[in-house]
C-alpha cells in the first residue's frame, strides 16, 4: 500500500463533501473575552467570539486566574503520576469532595476530560455489569457512544428524548436484568433538555440505573450551578452525573459523581482513570476556584440566560431563522453545507465575526447551521452588531429568512 497515498486521498473524500475542518487560529486575550486576536495568514485582527463553550468567560475570570498561577508558583506543572503511582495532588482530592458536594452525592472522580469521563465510565460500567442493556438516546455524544460500544454491552437506542420509545423498549427485558439508560440534559446543538423527571420514573419502575451528561449544563443551571437535574431537583435520582470542567467552568477536565461504591468501582476498574497521568495541580486548583464561584454568584447565571433570551429575541425581529431551543444555546438554521460555510466566512471576513458551521455528521445533512453561545460578556453593542451582521449575509448570499 502507498500509505502516504491512502491518507490524502481520504483528506480529499472530505474536502469534496464540503466536511474538511479548517481551524481559525486565534489568541485569547485574558480579560478581553469575547475578543481575540485572529491570525489570518501573515496579519492578525480582533474579532468578537460567538461560539466558544466557555459559556461564562471563567476561562479568563481573575478569581481562577488567581488560583491557577497560586497552585504553579506551589506544586509546579505536572502532577508526576497517575492517581495511584504519586499523582495524588491534594487539589485532585479537594476538587473531588467540591464536585460531590455540587451534585449532593457521596463522591465523585475526575478524569483528564470528560470525553474520557464518558468513555471509561460507560465502557466499564457496560463490560463489568453482567448481562447489562445500555439504552442510549439517539442523539448521545460521541463520548457516550463510544464509551457504550467499547463496553460490548447489549445497545439499544431509544427516539431523541422519547419517554414512549424507551418505554417500549425497556418492558422487553426481564425486570431483573441490569439496565442502563444513558442521556444528556441539555443537547449542545439544539438546545433542547431531555425530559429527566419522565426517564428517572421509568428507571424506577424498570428497575433501571441512570446516566446523566450535564456537561452543557453544570455551572449554567440550579441555584449552585449543579445541572438541570439541581434546578428540577431531580439530584438525588441519578445514578451517575457526569459533567465537564471545560466549558461552564472554563477550565479543563472531566468527572462523574454518584454513590461512593459506585466511584470506588470505576476508581478502581476504569483503564481510562487508572492508566493516565492525573491533570495538572494547577488545572485541579483553577476547576476547584471556579466551581466553588459559580457556587455562590446565581447572578452570572441569570445574566447568561438573559443575554441568550435577548439574541433570540432579536433575531426573531429581524426574521432570522432561530431553531427553537429552551436554552442557552442559540442555533440558526442554514440548511447547506456549503452556504453554511460562506456565512461562517463571509462574517469572519466582512465583520470581524467568529462563527464555526457546524456541518454532517455533528448535525444531520439538511441540517447545517451555525451555532451561537452568547455569554453574560457580550454587550447589547455585540449583539446588535451580530443582528445586523447576519441580515447582510443573509441577503447577500439569499439564505432563506424565516417562515
Ligand atoms: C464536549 C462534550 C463532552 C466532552 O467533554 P470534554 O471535557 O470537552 O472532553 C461530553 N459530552 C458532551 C455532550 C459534550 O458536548
Amino acid at each position: 500500500m502507498k500509505y502516504e497515498d491512502f491518507f490524502a486521498g481520504k483528506i480529499d473524500e472530505l474536502k469534496s463533501e464540503g466536511r474538511y475542518r479548517h481551524f481559525a487560529d486565534l489568541e485569547r486575550q485574558a480579560g478581553r473575552f469575547p475578543k481575540a486576536t485572529y491570525h489570518d495568514g501573515q496579519k492578525t485582527r480582533e474579532i468578537t467570539v460567538w461560539c466558544s463553550n466557555d459559556y461564562l468567560g471563567m476561562g479568563q475570570n481573575p478569581v481562577v486566574l488567581e488560583a491557577m498561577q497560586e497552585a504553579v508558583r506551589k506544586c509546579g506543572a505536572g502532577a508526576g503520576g497517575t492517581r495511584n503511582i504519586s499523582g495524588t495532588n491534594h487539589y485532585h482530592v479537594l476538587l473531588e469532595e467540591e464536585l460531590a458536594d455540587l451534585h449532593g452525592t457521596e463522591s465523585a472522580l475526575l478524569f483528564g476530560s470528560g470525553w474520557v469521563a464518558n468513555m471509561t465510565a460507560l465502557s466499564t460500567l457496560g463490560r463489568m455489569i453482567p448481562d447489562c442493556v445500555v439504552l442510549s438516546d439517539a442523539l448521545n455524544h460521541n463520548s457516550m457512544v463510544e464509551g457504550i460500544v467499547h463496553s460490548k454491552a447489549e445497545k439499544k437506542i431509544f427516539k431523541h428524548n422519547d419517554v414512549e420509545d424507551l418505554e417500549n423498549l425497556l418492558r422487553t427485558y426481564d425486570k431483573d436484568r441490569p439496565k442502563l439508560i444513558a442521556f444528556e440534559s441539555v443537547y449542545s446543538m439544539d438546545g433542547d433538555i431531555a425530559p429527566i423527571k419522565e426517564f428517572c420514573d421509568l428507571a424506577d419502575q424498570y428497575n433501571a440505573m441512570t446516566f446523566l451528561d450535564e456537561v452543557h449544563a453544570v455551572g449554567l443551571y440550579g441555584q449552585h450551578g449543579g445541572g438541570v437535574a439541581e434546578r428540577e431537583n431531580l439530584m438525588d435520582r441519578i445514578t451517575i452525573i457526569q459533567g465537564t470542567l471545560a466549558k461552564a467552568f472554563g477550565v479543563v477536565g472531566g468527572y462523574i459523581a454518584g454513590s461512593a461504591a459506585m466511584c470506588d468501582f470505576v476508581r478502581s476498574y476504569g483503564s481510562g482513570f487508572i492508566f493516565s497521568t492525573s491533570p495538572p495541580p494547577s488545572v485541579a486548583a483553577a476547576a476547584l476556584a471556579s466551581v466553588r464561584h459559580l457556587k455562590k454568584h446565581n447572578e452570572i447565571r441569570e445574566c447568561h440566560q438573559e443575554r441568550a433570551a435577548t439574541l433570540k429575541q432579536k433575531l426573531r425581529n429581524a426574521d432570522i431563522p432561530v431553531m427553537p431551543s429552551v436554552s442557552h444555546i442559540v442555533p440558526v438554521l442554514v440548511g447547506d453545507p456549503v452556504l453554511c460555510k460562506q456565512a461562517s466566512d463571509d462574517l469572519m471576513d466582512r465583520f470581524d465575526i467568529y462563527v464555526q458551521p457546524i456541518n454532517y455528521p455533528t448535525v444531520p445533512r439538511g441540517e447545517e447551521r451555525l451555532r451561537f453561545t452568547p455569554t453574560p460578556l457580550h454587550t447589547d453593542e455585540d449583539i446588535d452588531h451580530l443582528i445586523e451582521s447576519i441580515k447582510d449575509v443573509w441577503q447577500r448570499l439569499n439564505i432563506k429568512a424565516a417562515a
